[in-house]
């Protein structure tokens, strides 16, 4: 067993992700709360997960795409697009 932090709670440690980079070689928290924090982490340093994503998978960001897309230099059907529409509804 293993205490979280974040959600105050004890929970098994299968409930816990691992992490090379801590000692115990498991996430200082639960899976639910590594996910939230992560994503939380991601929005302060990046604006928003979408952005961390276009960032990190096609190098530009949101400002970048609504450019690209305003000046259909990308078409809004694309598959490219679409795939952004998909990422909104996962945050
Ligand atoms: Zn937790």
């Amino acid at each position: 067993m293993k205490y979280c932090p974040r959600c105050k709670e004890i929970k098994p440690l299968d409930e816990f992700g691992r992490n090379r980079s801590e000692r115990s070689g498991l996430t200082a928290y639960c899976r639910p709360c590594h996910s939230i924090a992560t994503r939380e982490t991601r929005r302060r340093n990046h604006g928003s997960e979408r952005n961390y994503l276009l960032k990190l998978r096609y190098g530009v960001t949101e400002d970048e795409v609504e450019r690209m897309i305003a000046e259909q230099a990308v078409s809004a059907s694309s598959a490219f697009t679409r795939s952004l529409s998909t990422w909104t509804t996962t945050t």
